[in-house]
């Protein structure tokens, strides 16, 4: 056996208990938020075959071309990966259920998400989200409900400089018509289209738009414009929400760039950006995907969803300053000597019956050091047995900011302890 530390895998994070902390604080903010809202929790395995991301994600996209984390399971041959976003896992499971007969499903679903990428801040290989779908609703009032939550959230969550970025992508047919131009366009420029480009000429030529490479930045503004093509029904679409939205004071800047980085998006997509969190300034992404229930196999249904990303988000309150939530301790349990020790045990039992948090001290040491630890944990009181003390069955509470140390029978410990702890 080698003696070289191990490591964990590169771009996946332990999150440590400190840390830990504004974890668990963040997500149960999160559940109240979407209770508000009827959504409720589904739970995908986090492995799926291939074909799954192959046919909801697109073949031609960074995800499937470059991020996924794709194996054989050694033992059948079959073609696994680890989900690298959650929206195909819903949609299949919904489907695979049965859910969306006769009902309309708001659902959410947290955890992690895997992809290949080159490991910075913000941008990791495990990652959390948090996604949040509605399968079965055609209307923009769904799209608005899902865009108003998001800035309810910010708003419990005390963001402010975050962004709203709005598009439509409109519908397959007006799509078709802007690919070609589109097509025609590059076609027109291929001295100036970097490889990726050239290679996504034909297969994706949405995706250009998308490119990054400062390089092209004039020759997408300057191609055909999707707006141009769109059709009554999705223009209408669009205008309704951005009314609910003003309606509601949310302010929005329509970003006709925006395509987003998955195929199965159709009219409304938007993103929330800030620009605190350098490149990675993207904290929660979504859009309309119309398509993708029968592209999966189903019988056709409107869809509409989004996810965050949780490192991003929490970075960002981390950069507020956000003190994170430090666990309470009540008591912390200071023994010493065979009697005391079994009394401790015991004594820390029946104060858990009322709810009060106990920490025992385990491990032994002069009283000198337990009550440091007890110091150190941030406990409210000590409770102290000492031998005289177990043998008249008695403890002694100590306040730990000061104040009068006292003695109560085991019996009224209970009782006294709800003078001192509310
Ligand atoms: P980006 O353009 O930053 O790569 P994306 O379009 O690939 O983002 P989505 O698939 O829309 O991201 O995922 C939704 C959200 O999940 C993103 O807005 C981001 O907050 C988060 N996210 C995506 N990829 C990562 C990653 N590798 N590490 C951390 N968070 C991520
Ligand atoms: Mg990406």
């Amino acid at each position: 056996m080698s003696n070289e530390t191990l490591q964990a895998v590169r771009g996946m994070n332990d999150i440590l208990p400190d840390e830990a902390g504004l974890w668990l604080w963040f997500e149960e903010v999160v559940r109240d938020w979407l209770d508000s809202y009827g959504y409720r929790n589904i739970r995908m395995p986090l492995v799926e075959p291939t074909s799954l991301f192959k046919r909801a994600i697109g073949e031609v996209t960074d995800i499937v071309e470059k991020e996924m984390y794709s194996f054989e399971d050694s033992l059948n041959g079959d073609q696994l990966t680890l989900r690298p976003e959650g929206t195909a896992s819903c949609v299949r499971a919904v489907l695979q259920h049965n859910l969306l007969y006769n009902a309309p499903q708001r659902l959410y679903y947290t955890g992690q998400m895997f992809r290949h990428e080159r490991p910075q801040k913000g941008r990791y290989r495990q990652f959390h989200q948090i996604g949040v779908e509605a399968l079965g609703f055609a209307g923009p009032d769904i799209d608005a409900e899902q865009i108003l939550m998001c800035a309810r959230l910010w708003k419990k969550l005390g963001i402010k400089d975050v962004t709203l970025q709005l598009n439509t992508l409109g519908d397959a047919e007006s799509r078709a018509r802007h690919r070609a131009k589109l097509i025609t366009y590059f076609e027109q420029h291929t001295a100036a289209l970097d490889a990726e480009a050239t290679r996504r000429l034909h297969s994706n030529p949405l995706r250009i738009l998308d490119s990054k490479n400062p390089a092209m930045q004039e020759l997408i503004a300057h191609a055909p414009k999707l707006m141009d093509e769109l059709d009554a029904e999705a223009l209408a679409h669009f205008q309704a929400l951005q009314d609910t939205l003003t309606a509601h004071g949310i302010v929005f800047e329509i970003n006709t760039r925006l395509v987003r980085g998955l195929d199965y998006y159709n009219r409304t997509v938007f993103e929330w950006v800030t620009t605190r969190l350098g490149a990675q300034g993207t904290i929660c992404a979504g859009g309309r995907y119309d398509g993708l229930v029968e592209q999966i196999g189903g019988k056709a249904a409107p869809a509409m969803g989004f996810a965050m990303g949780v490192e991003r988000l929490l970075a960002l309150l981390q950069d507020d300053g956000m003190a994170l939530p430090k666990p309470r301790v009540d008591v912390y349990l200071v023994h010493q000597g065979e009697l005391a020790a079994k009394l401790a045990s015991r004594v820390s039992e029946q104060m858990r019956d009322t709810g009060v948090r106990v920490v025992m001290h385990c491990g032994g040491g002069s009283f000198k050091s337990q009550m440091k630890k007890a110091d150190a944990s941030g406990a409210l009181l000590a409770v102290v047995i000492g031998d005289d003390e177990a043998q008249a069955r008695q403890v002694s509470i100590k306040p730990m900011q000061g104040g009068e140390q006292i003695k109560v029978d085991v019996a009224q410990l209970n009782d006294t302890l709800k003078q001192f702890l509310n």
